[in-house]
């Protein structure tokens, strides 16, 4: 397929998202501040309909995706041949033949935070190792509560080089890109200074019109090519990945709900009920169940919260709900492994990411950790998720910038205006037809329909890795 056909088809899908998000909040603000039961009850048949119309869009435009002989076939095959790229890269870079010559990266401890958390740490770490071309040396046994020993559960980042010792070592500087010193030390990103114009959400020049033409999220493609890597499982984790796949019977299609409650709410998100995750279940089963009638309807449900599989049991009856909730107190893990709790987090994580469509919120490091290993999986995971909160982001990413595709003018306080070519730093979507942003030339804040503006992915020159072994 032409480059231009893939980027208008995604266009598409993406504007019939805005556009349905934004009747069906409008439409169901008139319906609460309505008194009129008759206009209540009109109401609530245009919200029914216009639903119904918007899931009929959305497979006619999968069917259309789908319905050129051999296109299906290409994006699996150009997707899984750049993943395979990077890989190699990534393979090459981490394994150098002679470590006491080689150029490295050491990453110190992050924050003391969760699974996800400090999986993100360690994937900025990697990131800075590809664009200094330098092997990335951890320090494992500092990785501290999440990771006792990173070898107790994913493979070893580098079979060849592990040692931080070298001739020279400075801290990461302003001349770190051109420092010759063998050993350079990394500051958490929150530290970093100066901050390289290849951080995230940048993706790499020499890939960048491949990866646009056959994904629509190039960055979280990108990230989660580091956060595959470094993921790996080692033996004793993949049999238990594959033991617990089967034994709590998770098949595909199956949709992931992963729901973050406990300390997070309040502090760091908001509360949602199981409803408003299953409302975005529930539509990706109707549109499956177009071209594959009488589906069982499967829920693999993630969550910190113990209660939400017994509440979601309770009002889902139609749905079988595949969890490990009760597996991880009840099977002993802790007899067979030190860590019980890390088990029961890298298996949802990975749980999540063989869903066919994840339900989350991208404020947890779970859900993008999650979001981000379904990349390599999938020809375009770009479609297979929702975000209850925030945009997808990778935490201390440089701007996040969206341009301009037609004029707007303010029809509300509150709202900006711009012109086509504007450029607005986007802070996040409201999901209901409006972002929230900053207007890059006049600095003024505030909302603007989200249906105007297109991402700008930043292209930065990394290194090409022309030596990799093909
Ligand atoms: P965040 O706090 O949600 O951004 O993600 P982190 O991974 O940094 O920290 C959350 C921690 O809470 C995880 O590492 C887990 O220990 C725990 N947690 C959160 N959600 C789940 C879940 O669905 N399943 C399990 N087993 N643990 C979870």
């Amino acid at each position: 397929p032409k480059f231009e056909y893939e980027v208008m088809r995604r266009e598409v899908e993406r504007v019939t998202e805005e556009y349905n998000l934004y009747v069906q909040a409008k439409l169901t603000q008139i319906k609460e501040n309505a008194s009129d039961p008759a206009l209540v009850s009109e109401v609530n048949t245009i919200i029914e309909i216009s639903a119904d119309i918007h899931k009929m869009m959305k497979n006619d435009q999968s069917r259309l995706a789908n319905a050129v002989d051999g296109d299906v076939d290409w994006r699996k095959r150009e997707a899984l041949r750049l993943t395979d790229l990077v890989q190699r890269r990534l393979d090459y870079l981490q394994n150098p033949t002679d470590c006491d010559k080689a150029k490295k990266i050491v990453c110190n401890p992050g924050k003391a935070c969760g699974c996800g958390c400090r999986l993100h740490h360690v994937t900025y770490c990697l990131i800075m190792a590809y664009a200094t071309q330098r092997t990335l040396i951890l320090h494992s046994e500092d990785l501290g509560y999440a990771f006792q020993g990173w070898e107790s559960v994913f493979l070893s980042i580098s079979k060849t080089c592990r040692s931080t010792v070298g001739q020279t070592t400075t801290r990461w500087g302003p001349n770190s890109m051109t420092d010759d010193s063998q050993v350079i030390e990394l500051p958490t990103l929150d530290n970093l200074s100066p901050r390289p114009s290849f951080l995230p959400l940048a993706i790499p020049e020499d890939i960048a019109d491949r990866l646009t033409r056959v994904h629509g999220d190039p960055s979280a493609w990108w990230v989660g090519q580091f956060v595959t890597y470094l993921t790996r499982p080692n033996a004793m984790m993949r049999k238990f990945l594959n033991e617990s796949k089967e034994k709590l019977g998770f098949v595909n299609p199956i949709v992931g709900v992963h729901v973050r409650r406990t300390d997070k709410i309040g502090t760091e998100a908001k509360f949602h009920s199981i409803d408003e995750y299953m409302r975005y279940a529930n539509e990706w089963f109707d549109i499956y169940q177009k071209q594959h009638p009488g589906v069982q309807r499967r829920v693999y449900l993630a969550s910190d919260d113990p209660g939400v599989l017994h509440e979601a049991k309770q009002k889902y009856p139609n749905y079988t709900f595949v969890s490990d909730n009760e597996v991880s107190r009840t099977a002993g893990l802790g007899d067979r492994f030190t860590n019980a709790s890390l088990h029961g987090i890298i298996l949802d994580i990975y749980l999540l990411s063989r869903c066919d469509f994840i339900v989350c919120t991208f404020s947890s490091n779970v859900c993008r950790v999650s979001y981000e290993l379904m990349m390599p999986l999938h020809g375009d995971p770009s479609i297979r998720f929702k975000s209850l909160d925030d945009l997808y982001y990778f935490h201390g990413q440089n701007a996040h910038n969206v341009l301009a595709i037609e004029d707007h003018q303010s029809r509300h306080d509150g709202e900006i205006s711009f012109n086509v070519g504007d450029i607005v730093g986007v802070a996040g979507n409201h999901w209901d037809g409006y972002s929230m942003g900053t207007h890059v030339k006049t600095g003024r804040s505030g909302l603007f329909p989200s249906y105007k503006f297109v991402n700008i992915i930043e292209r930065v020159k990394m290194p090409t890795y022309h030596e990799e072994p093909d």
